[in-house]
């Protein structure tokens, strides 16, 4: 027997990238400038589109998600030593800009049918050195943003929309993901619904941050004005005009890529939720980046790591947990590994990233709540069938009674 192989987003099997993608970038090639300072059009287009297509009024390109996360805690703008509330259950993108800001990272603890912030933990956290609060969509599932935008709202500080993961997603008010908070931040990285290879966009309706976001991502250095300065400390963050061109012709494809994705993700929710101890996300809103499945292991039932093992035995690889240890965990954080040997600017706060700090962020990550179903827009038919065939085989192997129902 041969191993059923599922589309996935490192080869054309779980990607489109085509025609359009091609004439872009010949068009990019052909006008012999690949660099947008230099006087290239089409990222300065795609920011365009891209605002329209999310109804925003500004967006700013960056060279990685990781950078368009910089560009909005460059933006917030905190002191040395100020705080930034946001969650250990995410890719450290959502955490490394807070630390090259040289603000301390506060981790609130997240909600446990969806992995995303909890704003009541949020608002336990809050301090007089808040200055923004950066939470995530985790898997496009909508995160509880309008709670927190009135939160920040309240205490006068910045709400940060990591979107990474959630290209059109409907939040609860019917907004899209990424336009409730001050800021909102998406990555173009080759596992993202779309994809320039690397790439990052932050939108915001508030022209001052947008202004900052552009200067931080090209050196702080004025173009508009003529005049050859830095303003403040900036970087180089400037996305290619060949990523912009690629990344013009994505988005062309993005609502066909979401309205997929849904389609067979809310067809194998009905697989997940009726196998005792498994539950999939509220679909409301939700665009499937990928499918978290949620593990209730109370009363001796087979926790994620049990899952996991028992599908790769039917050959479905998983990730249980997502990441392997919540982030204020990594040597990063739980050793203060940031500038030099100062630990700066955390050395002083070590004892408030201890294991036990986020329960619920540690039942999903480190207990066996949680596991993660690589999702794709190519799923066929025949995908379903595999994927929902191993849940049935590995239920059996795991003693879970019920019958496991077709996709
Ligand atoms: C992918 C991702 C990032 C980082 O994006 P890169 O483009 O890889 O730098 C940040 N946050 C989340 C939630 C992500 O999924």
């Amino acid at each position: 027997m041969t191993a059923h192989v599922l589309p996935d987003t490192s080869s054309a099997s779980g990607r489109r990238f085509g025609a359009a993608e091609l004439e872009r970038l010949a068009e990019v090639i052909e006008s012999g400038c690949l660099n947008r300072a230099m006087g290239g059009t089409q990222t300065a287009n795609f920011e365009q589109e891209f605002a329209d297509l999310i109804g925003a009024e500004h967006c700013v390109a960056a060279s990685s998600g990781t950078a368009a996360l910089h560009l909005a805690v460059a933006a917030v703008n905190p002191n040395p030593g100020d705080e930034i509330i946001t969650t250990g259950l995410t890719d450290a993108g959502t955490l490394l800009p807070i630390l090259s800001q040289n603000a301390i990272p506060v981790f609130a603890d997240v909600e446990p049918d969806s992995g995303n912030l909890d704003p009541e933990s949020v608002r336990s956290k809050i301090t007089e050195r808040t200055r923004a609060i950066m939470v995530v969509h985790l898997m496009g599932v909508p995160a509880k943003v309008e709670e927190l935008r009135e939160i920040a709202d309240e205490h006068g500080i910045l709400l940060i929309e990591d979107a990474a993961q959630a290209y059109l997603t409907r939040t609860r008010s019917g907004r899209w993901a990424g336009t409730v908070g001050h800021i909102g931040c998406f990555s173009l990285q080759q596992s993202k619904h779309i994809s320039t290879g690397d790439g990052g966009l932050t939108v915001t309706d508030d022209p001052a941050l947008a202004r900052h976001m552009r200067l931080f991502m090209d050196k702080a250095w004025p173009r508009d004005t003529g005049e050859r300065t830095h303003l403040f400390l900036g970087l180089n963050y400037r996305m290619t005009e060949l990523a912009a061109a690629v990344g013009r012709a994505q988005l062309g494809r993005l609502e066909q890529v979401v309205a997929d994705r849904k389609a067979s993700a809310e067809r194998m929710l009905t697989v997940v939720n009726s196998i005792e101890g498994l539950s999939g996300a509220d679909p409301e809103g939700t665009s499937w980046w990928n499918f978290p499945v949620f593990v209730d292991r109370r009363d001796g039932r087979p926790d994620a790591f049990a899952w996991s093992e028992a599908l790769k035995a039917h050959g479905l690889y998983t990730a249980p947990g997502y990441i392997r240890m919540p982030l204020y965990r990594t040597p990063l954080i739980a050793e203060a590994k940031t500038y030099g040997s100062s630990g700066f600017p955390i050395a002083d706060v070590l004892d408030s990233y201890a294991e036990g700090s986020c329960p619920v962020t540690e039942e999903l990550i480190t207990h066996g709540g949680l596991f993660i179903v690589m999702w794709n827009e190519n799923y066929t038919d025949e995908d379903l069938d595999f994927i929902a065939g191993a849940l049935r085989a590995a239920a059996a192997d795991l003693g879970v009674p019920g019958e496991v129902p077709c996709p």
